[in-house]
């Protein structure tokens, strides 16, 4: 296989910032699955499976699933026939071992793009305070929301200045209405992308 038959992408930002939302449109865009950890923990939760009962009193604590759990769901996932011609990860890797984890995943190929999706921390409060009302999610109470984002500053932050020197960091403001955040991050990931055909 060449090397760019593939469309490997990843979005990250803090609790709130809309990636949900956003991952949704990108993989519709590049024709690859949205592969979210958030919502597969949550689907087991729900389904009352044996990985759902393990993960469910972490996840109402805000705080992040064992990296080997996690790493193991992951690399079952990818997998998947769905997911060989890429995918777009939404909320994994999320710590360094993970990535390192993914690497391996990977086996010598990388991510091709990671939109990194901003907004400041006042901001994702109100919103994930806002959902807590609409879509009443068990980690949406303003204790565990504070905690989340403690964890994202602590644990996943640092990603940020590692995919950078990798060369794949696509910054985008994610204040504004959906389709303005989608087409920035759209522009931004078309830029990167053909940059990477070009080399
Ligand atoms: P958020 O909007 O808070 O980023 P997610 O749906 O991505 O929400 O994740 C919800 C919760 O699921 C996290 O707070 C964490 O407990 C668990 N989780 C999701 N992805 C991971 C991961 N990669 N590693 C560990 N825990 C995870």
């Amino acid at each position: 296989m060449t090397q760019n038959t593939t469309t490997r992408l990843l979005i990250i930002g803090p609790p709130g910032a809309g990636k949900g939302t956003q991952a949704g449109k990108i993989a519709a865009r590049y024709g690859v699955p949205a592969i979210s950890t958030g919502d597969i923990f949550r689907a087991n939760i729900s389904g009352g499976t044996p990985l759902g009962q393990q993960v469910q009193a972490i996840i109402e604590r805000g705080e992040l699933v064992p990296d080997e759990l996690t790493n193991e769901i992951v690399a079952d996932r990818l997998t998947q026939e769905d997911a060989a011609a890429g995918f777009l990860l939404d909320g994994y890797p999320r710590t360094v071992d993970q990535v390192h984890a993914l690497d391996g995943m990977l086996d010598g190929s990388s991510l091709d793009a990671v939109v990194l999706l901003e907004a400041d921390a006042d901001e994702v409060v109100a919103r994930l305070l806002k959902r807590a009302e609409l879509e009443g999610r068990a980690d949406d109470t303003e204790d565990v929301i504070r905690h989340r984002q403690d964890v994202y500053a602590e644990q996943t932050a640092p990603l940020i200045e590692l995919f950078s020197e990798r060369g794949i960091l696509v910054p985008v403001d994610g204040l504004g209405t959906v389709d303005a955040v989608a087409e920035r991050i759209a522009n931004g990931l078309d830029a990167q992308l053909s940059a990477r055909v070009s080399h």
